[in-house]
């Protein structure tokens, strides 16, 4: 069986830790291949290599390191559709949808390749008489990456495109359930032009994670996972004294006011709840209609869609929806749909028992699944399922809306539907959460905006990717300074003046 393997010094390096954890299809539920998880030794000898390499990469000028970046992007959009199918054997999306994360990660390596102008500073002639000042932003040194399953491709590009961009290098520790992407990259970075040690991928664990958290010369740590591990790596890596950017777990609501265009908002919703198996943290897994009619209304036209919807392996081209990852994510997310049902919701679309398609019987599929009449005190409304089920909470008015999404403990994406301006101002403005659609189901923020929610959707300081990314990689530096011509000649005993 193939064995998934680290990648340092733009080689594929065995494990030598002795552990590996299987990888599965989620189609199939079959184990082709296993991956090794990385000892402390292994996650050392790879921050090793990133330091030695950082001296050198972080001299070299912008626009060269801009340059490789440029070819790597090259690459990936002529292997986009090889990087796809890697994903969806092991992540279960289908083939168009891993094509789009690939593009939406491309778009981010887009913006990297214009760090020159991003890592522009700033100059002030005469801050004193003959003194002048500037300011420069420097890379940090190693940083890594701990991503999640859900984009094995692109949450990794949300991180390494601009760190590395600002000078800095990087090591990936991608999620044990789907790694084989980050191999692929790391060797077109490599094929691009990227120098050793510069770009390096450990394969593993808590015990690769904690390694990574301890280690003193990682500098930053960027995380995208689930809120209780986005927390504790906040909490350990700024302990340690790293530069800490956590995003975690979601609950996005919809909003559906009474003068919405209400065909517009079922397909909506359909793309939103049910793309990816509800697999994404920006999915929408509650929809708030405002008023019973509207409720019934959009119900209505929901569940026609939902009964069509063709689930199926990424190996059938005619799927919508695949697989979701793992048994035990299959099996948590019926429980959920059964605790919705035991709480006094109404299953109005059971993908519980769901039929897959012949040769995939082992598969770990869940049907699209619609629940309404759900209510805030319910575990489907407080927990994050993670899986292809929308969520109907009805509100009697914009407020009571607006207050269910508050009560909320993670605020990372929200949208709301209408034709009303005015409603779409107030609520763009006054809701808490960090990404706002107003007739836009996911509002993922493009590249060269930043990507991340509020409350216990991120911990940290910094969004990704975007300006923010680039503050997130780089520390500031002043320098002032002062020629011959300006010096005074008497010693100075008190607190120096410019003016
Ligand atoms: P996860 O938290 O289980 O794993 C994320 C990473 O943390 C993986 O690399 C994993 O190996 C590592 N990890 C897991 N347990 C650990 C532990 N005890 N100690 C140290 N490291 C550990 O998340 P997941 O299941 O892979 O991904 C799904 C979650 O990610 C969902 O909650 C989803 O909302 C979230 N997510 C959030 C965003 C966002 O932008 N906010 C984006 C994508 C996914």
């Amino acid at each position: 069986m193939t064995e998934i393997a680290h990648f340092i010094d733009n080689a594929r390096v065995a494990g030598t830790s002795g552990r590996s954890q299987p990888v599965f299809n989620p189609a199939t539920g079959e184990a082709e291949k296993t991956v090794a998880l990385a000892s402390t030794d292994e996650v050392n000898a790879a921050v090793a290599s990133a330091k030695t390499a950082w001296a050198t990469w972080s001299k070299t000028p912008p626009l060269r390191r801009a340059r490789i970046l440029d070819r790597f992007k090259m690459i990936l959009w002529d292997r986009a559709d090889q990087l796809a199918e890697a994903i969806s054997a092991e992540h279960g999306k289908t083939h168009d949808d891993a094509v789009g994360e690939v593009t939406r990660g491309l778009e981010v390596v887009e913006f990297a390749v214009g760090a020159p102008h991003l890592l522009k500073g700033d100059y002030t002639e005469d801050v004193g008489t003959g003194v002048d000042s500037n300011s420069v932003r420097q890379s940090l040194g190693v940083v890594a990456g701990i991503t999640p399953f859900n984009f094995p491709a692109m949450v990794p590009m949300w991180m390494f495109p601009v760190a590395l961009a600002c000078g800095n290098t990087f090591i990936l520790k991608p999620s044990e359930r789907d790694p084989s992407a980050s191999l692929l990259i790391a060797e077109w970075l490599a094929e691009a032009g990227l120098p050793e040690g510069v770009f390096n991928v450990v394969q593993g664990d808590k015990e690769a994670v904690d390694a990574l958290l301890s280690h003193p010369d990682v500098k930053a740590i960027s995380f995208v996972g689930s809120t209780p591990i986005a927390k504790y790596i906040y909490e350990t890596g700024t302990a340690n004294g790293k530069r800490v950017q956590a995003l975690g777990g979601a609950k996005n609501h919809m909003v559906i006011l009474p003068d919405a265009d209400l065909d517009m908002a079922a397909n909506a919703l359909m793309g939103a709840a049910y793309g990816s198996a509800g697999e994404r943290c920006m999915a929408i897994s509650v929809a708030v209609p405002v008023t019973d009619d509207v409720a019934d209304a959009l119900i209505e036209r929901l569940v026609p869609k939902i009964e069509a919807l063709k689930v199926g392996p990424a190996a059938n081209k005619a799927s919508e929806m695949g697989p979701v990852v793992t048994k035990a994510a299959q099996e948590k997310i019926v429980g959920l749909i059964d605790k919705g049902e035991a709480e006094g919701a109404k299953i109005v679309v059971d993908g519980r028992g769901f039929t897959p398609p012949q040769g995939y019987e082992n598969g770990y599929f869940v049907g699209p699944t619609l629940i309404d009449k759900v209510t805030p005190d319910m575990t489907v409304w407080k927990e994050e399922i993670f899986g292809p089920v929308l969520s109907v909470v009805r509100r009697k008015d914009y407020a009571e809306a607006v207050d269910l999404i508050h009560a909320h403990d993670y605020a990372n994406g929200v949208a709301v539907f209408t034709r009303d301006g005015d409603a779409a101002r107030t609520f763009a403005h006054d809701i808490e959460v960090g990404m706002v659609g107003v007739n836009v189901p996911i509002p993922v923020p493009m590249a060269f905006h930043s990507f991340g929610g509020w409350k216990q959707s991120l911990f940290g300081d910094h969004h990704m990717h975007g300006p923010e990314g680039v503050r997130f990689y780089t520390r500031l530096k002043t320098i002032t300074t002062r020629w011959p011509t300006g010096v005074r000649t008497d010693p100075e005993f008190v607190m120096p003046t410019m003016g």
